[in-house]
């Protein structure tokens, strides 16, 4: 399978993919392999998942570079995203024990009847993956996973072949069998292969399109299924606030990974009294984002990694609001260079049927509506399919918690946006998916209860 340059449009790498006939045996192996790996002391697993934080460390600056060379991520933009994986490896490391321990119940029955609840591991889980923060994504599955004992068969997505095959690397180097975790390397037709095989759960991050048809092949086995799926999260500014400094938060949190994100902002609903300022203020902060080759330290906007497929998209998406009466503020079309760009864009006026408002854009694109009050701008938040996260920027935490509090989201952000948290669980409503990963809430995804009834004889 080639690996593509999307800033160059080159290919850069081949790498051997997993043939589907090779599946059977492969889960055979991991199968067998995960009943001695969950029956290691967890601080065995511990010490070795800890090893695995410490290579990375170690190859922070290489990993870093293959991520950029692959998705086209700036430079610092991927170093920041390797940084971000230690916070969740270290939650992850301290809290898998206590979530691990068997469990007295609340009340007793009887003196001679004692009740626990005992956490078993899954089995052996598949995690097909997404290519925009492969470390992110993959490790709220992997490392909970590994800790809790499972085995994991990851397929990374084909365009991030080259840090799912490092990633690997480096968990075996820690320590982690061979058979326990293994880089499934190949697309949609791997992936849907993988799914079929008698795994014991599914753990999916990607697009709605597609997370839809894994549930639906998956819901008759009956086995644990997670769906981290996409967002078109609003963010609505309030008319007490200080507008420069909302300009430049909402601003990074719609374009940063060039909006590749999928919690980035979509959509900025902003109070008609401070329209016009914000406006103005927004689109300076636009302009000031440094285009260039993801690898040059100052650039802050990268290439497109899905190719002529994203940048096709989002040529739609503005000619379809122009069409309906929006501003092109800034931006607008493609870059005249090599690889995949595409200027960043500002359009104001945004109607709620445009499809800047409606799709999902995975770009550097965002809409701006002026809404005359919080009522509207709740209705206006909550007309969309997804439920991923909202923000509300305010002065006036109280004015943001009743917005936030009436929304369909799994994350309610006041005076921030784009942002995650190990400690809190990551979670979408409505086509954002199901289940949750980080949070205790990410580490019980991946054990089952066992109710057990001991009667004293
Ligand atoms: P995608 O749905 O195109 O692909 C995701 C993965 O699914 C890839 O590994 C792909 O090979 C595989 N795949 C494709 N068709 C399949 C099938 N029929 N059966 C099994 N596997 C199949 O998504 P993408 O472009 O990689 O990622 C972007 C999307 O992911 C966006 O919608 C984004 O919002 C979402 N996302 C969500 C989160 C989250 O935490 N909620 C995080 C990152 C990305």
């Amino acid at each position: 399978m080639n690996v593509v340059n999307p800033a160059t449009g080159e290919v850069v790498k081949s790498v051997p993919e997993t043939a589907t006939s090779e599946l059977p045996t492969l889960l055979a192996a991991a199968r067998l392999a995960q009943k001695s790996w969950a029956k290691r002391a967890p601080g065995e697993r511990k010490a070795i998942i800890t090893r695995f934080r410490e290579l990375v460390v170690e190859r922070k600056e290489e990993l870093a570079q293959t991520l950029t060379l692959e998705v086209g991520k700036p430079i610092g933009q991927a170093r920041n995203e390797l940084n971000g994986l230690l916070p969740r490896i270290d939650f992850f490391l301290e809290h898998f024990e206590a979530e691990l321990a068997p469990r007295g119940v609340l009340g007793t029955a009887s003196e001679s009847l004692e009740e626990r609840i005992v956490f078993e591991p899954l089995g052996v889980i598949a995690n097909v993956s997404a290519w925009n923060y492969p470390y992110f994504v993959g490790a709220n599955v992997f490392v909970p996973a590994l800790l809790t004992g499972n085995a994991v068969l990851y397929k990374p997505s084909e365009l991030s072949s080259l840090t799912g095959l490092a990633i690997a690397e480096l968990l075996h180097a820690a320590g982690v069998p061979k058979d326990v975790f293994q880089a499934l390397i190949g697309g949609r037709e791997l992936g849907a292969a993988l799914l079929r095989l008698d795994v014991n759960g599914v753990f999916f991050t990607g697009s709605y399109a597609t997370g839809r048809k894994i549930a639906e092949v998956v819901a008759p086995r009956m086995i644990r299924l997670q769906l981290e799926l996409g967002g078109k999260d609003p963010a609505y500014i309030t008319d007490e606030v200080d507008v420069a400094a909302a300009a430049a938060a909402v601003a990074d949190g719609a374009f940063y990974n060039a909006g590749q994100s999928c919690c980035a902002v979509e959509r900025i609903y902003v109070h008609e009294r401070i329209y016009a300022r914000f406006l103005d203020a927004f689109v300076a902060e636009v302009k000031k984002f440094q285009l260039g080759l993801p690898t040059e330290e100052a650039t802050y906007l990268g290439p497109l990694c899905r190719g002529e497929a994203a940048l096709e998209a989002l040529a739609e998406q503005v000619n379809d609001a122009e069409r309906h009466g929006g501003r092109v503020l800034t931006g607008g079309k493609r870059v005249d260079r090599p690889g995949y760009y595409f200027e960043p864009t500002v359009i104001a006026d945004a109607k709620p049927d445009m499809r800047v408002m409606k799709d999902e854009s995975f770009g550097p694109i965002i809409g701006i509506a002026s809404v005359p009050g919080d009522q509207a701008a709740l209705t206006a938040m909550a007309d969309t399919e997804y439920g991923l996260t909202a923000a509300v920027y305010t002065t006036n935490e109280a004015r943001a918690a009743q917005i936030l509090a009436e929304l369909p989201v799994g994350s309610a952000y006041v005076n921030c946006c784009d942002r995650v948290s190990p400690r809190l669980p990551w979670t979408g409503r409505k086509h954002s998916g199901i289940g949750s990963t980080l949070s205790t809430l990410g580490i019980q995804a991946f054990l089952q209860p066992k109710a057990w009834h001991i009667r004293r004889a």
